[in-house]
């Protein structure tokens, strides 16, 4: 695979990146860990741990014989994109993807980076992503879904996520694919579904040992638990759905570990946040950083996240300052 440097005077924070799957793994009935490289990926990168750090995946579309197509070129230099090169966005890249024919274009879904190796010596990078294989009653899942499920050695896909040469200089902050900001927070909470494991995973496992709280995680399956190391003092608890509703066990155990001060005494201790229709808006509503000893960041399906976030706030009396809420994605609705 040969690097293709794109001639260019400015620091762009956002690059696409042509990569190739390298491995993949079986972690759970739910999970499948695909591990992507290529030469473009010398190119990628942020300042410091990835965190929740957010890319978004562009999947090949079927054609009619079955086979993926190409991904359409996109971005400056055009040509087809293809492992090695990593690509600058030009302006208006998006209005012009949206306007492809969508059997054609492919499908943009966002992902979460579970962890990136940069390479190191004749080492490649490496970037990791725990996809999460979701299909209805029929065994239909969406484009993502399927691609994850069939993904195989040497499948390509393009990655849109952080130029390296931007994290180190000032448009650092440009990219904000980042949301985890405790701020001075030294007690925190992170709460989530399936779809935030990977990201709470790698926030748990960059926190320091002074770092106190709870971890609260509800996935498909008690086989879906997994084995997270961190230095910090945090209490992890996974939830297996089961046949419960998606989310009941999660909001459970949040009212658990942040409880409503005075509860019994009919206080109101906050005000009620502004309603967010979750089948119209994307509910995400996150802080620059928290400036009290707490911090919550929670992410998932939702209505879900929605609940918790009047729960938090009306009930609680959390300042919004303190919270990350994040839906990551909606029940009945395709992210695009
Ligand atoms: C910042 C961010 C980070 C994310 N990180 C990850 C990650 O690391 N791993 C991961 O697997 N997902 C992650 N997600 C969620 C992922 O983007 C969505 O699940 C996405 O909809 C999957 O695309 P798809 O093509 O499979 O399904 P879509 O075509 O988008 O949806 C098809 C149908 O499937 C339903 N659906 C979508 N996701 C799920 C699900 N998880 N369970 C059940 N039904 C679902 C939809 O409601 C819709 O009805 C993240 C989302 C965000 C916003």
């Amino acid at each position: 695979m040969t690097a293709v440097a794109t001639e260019t005077s400015a620091v762009v924070p956002v690059l696409a990146f042509g990569v190739a799957v390298s491995r993949v793994e079986e972690l759970s009935p739910s999970y499948r860990r695909i591990t992507f490289s290529g030469e473009s990926l010398r190119r990628f990168g942020v300042d410091g741990p990835t965190l929740d750090l957010r890319i978004k995946v562009m999947i090949p579309s079927l054609g009619a014989d079955g086979q993926r197509l190409p991904l359409p070129p996109f971005g400056v230099p055009v040509g087809r994109t293809s492992t090695g090169v990593a690509v600058e966005l030009g302006g208006g890249w998006y209005q012009q993807w949206l306007a492809m024919d969508p059997a054609e274009r492919g499908s943009m879904r966002t992902y979460t980076v579970r962890e990136f190796r940069p390479a190191a010596g004749a080492l490649e990078a490496e970037l990791d992503v725990d996809f999460v294989l979701h299909f209805d009653a029929e065994g239909n899942g969406g484009p993502a879904s399927c691609w994850a499920a069939a993904a195989g050695p040497g499948d390509e896909v393009t990655i849109i996520g952080p130029n390296v040469e931007a994290a180190q200089c000032a448009t650092a902050k440009a990219y904000g694919g980042i949301e985890w900001r405790p701020g001075l927070a030294s007690h925190v909470l992170l709460a989530g579904d399936e779809t935030a494991l990977p990201a709470i995973a790698a926030i748990l496992e960059s926190l320091p040992e002074d770092m106190t709280g709870n971890a609260v995680l509800e996935v498909p399956d008690a086989a879906d638990f997994q084995d997270i190391r961190s230095a910090a003092d945090v209490q992890i608890a996974w939830l297996a759905r089961g046949d419960r509703p998606h989310g009941e066990l999660l909001s459970e155990a949040v009212r658990t570990a942040v409880v409503v001060p005075g509860a019994g005494l009919a206080e109101v201790a906050g005000e009620d946040p502004e309603e967010v229709d979750v089948d119209r808006t994307i509910l995400w509503e996150t802080t620059t950083g928290s400036t009290r000893p707490f911090y919550a960041w929670i992410a998932g399906e939702a209505a879900v996240i929605r609940e918790l976030r009047r729960y938090l706030v009306r009930d609680v009396g959390v300042d919004r300052k303190q919270v990350a809420f994040m839906g990551y994605w909606r029940a009945g609705k395709a992210e695009l």
